[in-house]
């Protein structure tokens, strides 16, 4: 996800307002991203190089990642989002074409168990053939 496409959509609420108002979201205009482990982190060039290192294959690089994902609350969603509106990048903990297809040659570095664990998340198979 990147912060210029941080697109307003509506999803179920996994939160309560009470909580929201909590955190300073105001519960009527809450959005998925809000709640986006990534928020905040500098995209684009940022000091570090949220996308450019996965874009390189750097493997560890693409670990780490994935782990922020794959501990984030709106993984499926994001995920999802990515897929539907045929966005470009790590949504979800998976690398997405431009075609809302799976990216196979970006997510080379995941093993069987990473889309195993991916496969519980999205309740599909999620690696590409
Ligand atoms: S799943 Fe990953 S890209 Fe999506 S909001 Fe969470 S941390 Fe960001």
């Amino acid at each position: 996800m990147t912060a210029a496409n941080t697109k307003s959509c509506t999803w179920t609420r996994i939160v309560s307002d009470s909580v929201a108002n909590q955190l300073g979201i105001d519960p009527e205009r809450m959005v998925w991203q809000d709640w986006a482990s990534c928020k905040g982190y500098p995209v684009d060039g940022g000091a570090h190089e949220f996308f450019e290192g996965y874009e390189r294959g750097d493997a560890a690089f693409c670990r780490t990642m994935d782990s922020l994902c794959n501990s984030c609350p709106v993984q499926k969603l994001c995920g999802e989002y990515a897929q539907s509106q045929k966005e470009e990048g790590l949504w979800g903990g998976i690398y997405w074409t431009a075609t809302g297809r799976v990216d196979k040659k970006k997510n080379e570095h995941k093993t069987d168990e990473d889309w195993k664990n991916l496969a519980k998340v999205y309740g599909r198979r999620m690696k590409p053939q």
